[in-house]
């Protein structure tokens, strides 16, 4: 066993994702899992996803009504998801003999600031989980959901339920917190594009935010964060056997002397949309002005560049999430006369591919060896950002596969 999970306190977290639960056979696959760990002696906690493709049906039957929903109402819809696989999953264990409770976020206790779809936890309640583990109950909470201080249900933004589980691993100090799906671990980039990709045994707090936030979906950025924040080790593993995965912790106790890999693997995002703005004033505060607007209305910005000014007017471009397209044009429509932007252009079909390393910051010439590759293979570069462990680039969506995949060979990261 890994020293940095000895003398676990007999707590265990599992988290389950939506494939991994997508089926009556799989939910009684994870029954069986829960048992076994009950059965040797640990206080069991698993918190769920709704089934398979649950959470993107209620959002296509939500837009059979509105194209803007309440923002309120899509929590109580979506989060009723998570509340059939939970319950589901309770049945299956006590069909099995052993004794669990299903609870939402409610009864468990997480309590959530009120920003409804992407609500922040404030707290995690524990005295009703431990009073279930009194009562010898494995414990099954409905992921991805919390609720506000008004007792109005809130969901965690998608792929929540990995940030339910950490959060709950937190408050329950257990000595990791278990995320099953449907690859083994995380990879050098993601497996089911890259065959070849290899998988990554430890990963650092930083170099997992920064594959999270760059796209690799396979843990909730929120999650990362939380974990970084409160110290909680993630082992994310395969639902589907027993194989070790994936450890998201602390690097500097486990590895000081081995060398860090200057490009830990390659990631993608498609789900961007680029915005363009034409003929702004030139003048110091405009980049303010805008941008606080956008922090307003909730917009994450990811990339920005500003372009080389004509006759006193910039150009800056943008890049943000596909979902805040809607509000972003209503921002730009309001400030098109107090700016005075003369136009705006948006750009669907664009996607950023990135490479992730913490030995970048102390090898030179990574970036260019990154800009070469692309160039070499003819696939244009629109967009660059760096940071000292992580360098994005925005490109066309139709080659951002190709792009993966020929980044990753030019690093040398496939299976040895
Ligand atoms: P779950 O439903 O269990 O939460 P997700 O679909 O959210 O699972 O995340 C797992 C998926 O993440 C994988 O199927 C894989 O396609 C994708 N993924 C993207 N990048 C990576 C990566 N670097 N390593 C592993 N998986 C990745
Ligand atoms: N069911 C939610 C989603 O599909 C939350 C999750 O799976 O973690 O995003
Ligand atoms: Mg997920």
């Amino acid at each position: 066993m890994n020293w940095w999970i000895m003398d676990d306190n007999n707590i265990v977290v599992m988290k389950f994702g939506g494939t991994s639960v997508g089926t009556i056979e799989k939910i009684n696959k994870v029954a069986d899992r829960a048992i076994i760990a009950n059965k040797e002696g640990k206080n069991v906690v698993i918190t769920v996803s709704a089934m398979g493709d649950t959470t993107d049906d209620l959002i296509g039957l939500s837009a059979k009504i509105s194209n803007n929903p309440s923002r309120r109402e899509m929590d109580m819809l979506l989060s009723t998801g998570e509340q059939v696989s939970s319950s589901l999953l309770a049945m299956a264990i006590i069909e099995k003999g052993a004794k669990a409770v299903s609870l939402t976020g409610y009864q468990t206790g997480i309590l959530t600031d009120d920003t409804f779809s992407e609500a922040k936890i404030l707290d995690v309640g524990k005295k009703r989980i431990f009073k279930e583990f009194s009562k010898g109950n494995i414990v099954i909470v409905a992921g991805f959901q919390g609720v506000t201080s008004e007792c109005d249900i809130t969901t965690l933004g998608r792929g929540g339920s990995d940030t339910t589980a950490v959060a709950l691993a937190s408050a329950l100090g257990a000595k990791y917190c278990e995320i099953f799906t449907d690859v083994e671990g995380v990879f050098t980039g993601d497996p089911n594009i890259i065959t070849n990709a290899r998988k990554i045994n430890i990963l650092s707090y930083d170099e997992m935010l920064e594959f999270a936030s760059s796209g690799a979906k396979v843990l909730h950025l929120r999650a990362v964060e939380y974990a970084k924040n409160h110290e909680v080790i993630i082992h994310v593993r395969s639902s589907f056997n027993n194989n070790e995965g994936t450890w998201v912790m602390n690097t500097e106790s486990v590895n000081d002397k081995m060398e860090q890999a200057v490009v830990s693997g390659v990631s993608y995002d498609t789900n961007q949309v680029k915005i363009s703005v034409f003929g702004i004033p030139d003048v110091p505060g405009v980049a303010a002005r805008l941008f606080s607007e956008f922090a307003e209305a909730h917009i994450n910005v990811d990339m920005i560049v500003q372009n080389v000014s004509e006759k006193g007017k910039a150009a800056i471009s943008l890049t943000i999430k596909n979902e805040d397209l809607k509000i972003a044009k209503e921002v730009i429509d309001r400030m098109k006369i107090t700016l005075h932007i003369e136009s705006v252009e948006v750009d669907t079909d664009i996607a950023k591919v990135s490479i992730v390393g913490a030995g970048m910051k102390s090898h030179p010439g990574v970036a260019s060896k990154m800009f070469s590759c692309l160039g070499e293979n003819n696939i244009n570069i629109e967009m660059i950002s760096t940071s000292p462990i992580i360098i994005s680039c925005v490109l066309r969506k139709d080659r951002v596969k190709e792009a993966i995949r020929l980044l990753h060979d030019c690093f040398s990261l496939e299976k040895e």
